[in-house]
């Protein structure tokens, strides 16, 4: 640029200054590839006080701060500044806020913008530090004050229903509860343990207009958040859902296989062996060659066969519209169940029994958890990258941060 007032021009133009802000100096240092612009708040102006918002007088400048901007044909850009003091008659000296910049900030509300989009595209905060050049904490920093925003503008009316389930976190060996909004398919919240206490505290972060408001809550069959939910939301219906009910009759069919495959084995007989995918996958899904194994199974002379088919049998329970009826249905079931000699499959009727009213409840509300299977791989690579999260405050703003809905982006 020919006239050194038109790169302040330009600078004034990117940056959205408007007088008396304005750009007094560019200094460009092609060694180390940095455009450093300095930006004055020009003298004879009253600022304003940045608590009431009545001009005064300039009491002082604070020292020269540097705020990193987006890059200049890939040189960093710096803005520098010493940011005046207002001197307010009620509220004494305060440093005025910035145009370019949130209060508390070492980054421009546009690189803050950039560093928002290049973190939700990244796979890991590691990633993104990497792109934008900057430390893992500082990346880590500016997804807190997202997320901290993102609180602050958050909408919880009209929250009718919510999940509560637990999420194992540092390589499963501690747990952590979430809450979610299932009409809005986002995370509510997040605490450290799945104890009574951590399920308190977790229905705590909803304000009270927002917990009675609550129609029913999907779970699972877990006394603590039972309690809890009972104490905190007690006009809420307890939802024992489908998902979590179907997961127990899929463990119970696994482990009534693996009981009879081992029996199997020390006589030598294969007849099980390899055969743990085809009684987890829905057979709609099977290829023709699965579905031939598995019809060769002869799967009514088996125990496991016996097992699936109660699992698969129960299924019907959840397309029933009336209460009583599936209580019939659910009675017919649990004798078979209880009778069929297959301890895993009696078991897991018994607890089911234990709970029949908090399951009957899903035909009216219709809620489950499967949600969270959506959040599962995120949240899978936000664990991978737990290098940064043993800290258990980082995890819960990576989550809030990436299951969450929040409005992110600085104003
Ligand atoms: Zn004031």
């Amino acid at each position: 640029m020919r006239n050194p007032s038109d790169s302040h021009q330009l600078f004034e133009q990117l940056l959205g200054l408007v007088p008396p802000w304005s750009v007094t100096n560019v200094n460009l240092d092609t060694v180390n590839r940095l455009v450093e612009v300095d930006v004055e708040w020009s003298k004879g102006h009253e600022p304003e006080c940045p608590e009431c918002g009545r001009s005064c007088s300039i009491k002082d400048h604070r020292e020269e701060r540097r705020w990193r901007h987006l890059d200049t044909m890939q040189f960093q850009t710096i803005i520098r500044s010493r940011v005046p003091r207002s001197d307010c008659k009620e509220h004494g000296a305060k440093t005025i806020n910035v145009p370019w910049a949130g209060p508390n900030s070492r980054f421009t509300l546009l690189f803050e913008r950039l560093a928002i989009d290049v973190m939700i595209a990244a796979k890991s905060l590691k990633e993104a530090a990497r792109l934008l050049g900057l430390s893992w904490d500082q990346v880590h920093h500016i997804q807190k004050r997202a997320v901290e925003r993102g609180l602050e503008r958050r909408k919880l009316d009209e929250i009718k229903h919510v999940g509560i389930d637990e999420k194992s976190f540092l390589k499963g060996h501690k747990y952590a509860s979430l809450m979610t909004d299932i009409g809005g398919a986002r995370v509510l919240d997040v605490v450290e343990g799945r104890t009574l206490e951590a399920t308190d505290s977790l229905w705590q972060k909803l304000p009270e207009e927002t917990r009675s408001g609550i129609d029913a809550v999907a779970m699972d069959m877990w006394d603590a958040f039972i309690t809890s939910t009972k104490t905190n939301a007690p006009q809420a219906d307890i939802v024992h859902d489908k998902f979590h009910i179907s997961k127990y009759l899929g463990d119970a069919v696994d482990k009534v296989r693996r009981q009879e495959h081992r029996a199997f084995m020390k006589d030598d007989v294969e007849t099980l062996k390899g055969a743990k995918y085809l009684f987890l996958k829905n057979p709609e899904n099977m290829s023709d060659a699965e579905t031939s194994r598995f019809n060769e199974l002869r799967m009514d002379k088996l125990k496991s066969g016996r097992a699936w088919s109660m699992k698969e049998m129960f299924s019907e329970f959840w397309s029933y519209t009336y209460q009583a009826s599936a209580r019939k249905f659910f009675d017919r079931w649990y004798w078979w169940a209880t009778h069929s000699r297959l301890k895993p499959m009696s078991d897991v009727a018994k607890l089911m029994r234990r709970h029949l009213d908090n399951i009957l409840t899903y035909l009216r509300h219709h809620i489950t958890n499967a949600m969270m299977e959506g959040f599962n791989s995120k949240i899978q690579s936000i664990k991978a990258n737990a290098r940064g999260f043993r800290n258990f405050a980082n995890y819960r703003i990576a989550i809030l941060f990436y299951c969450g809905k929040l409005e992110l982006y600085p104003a």
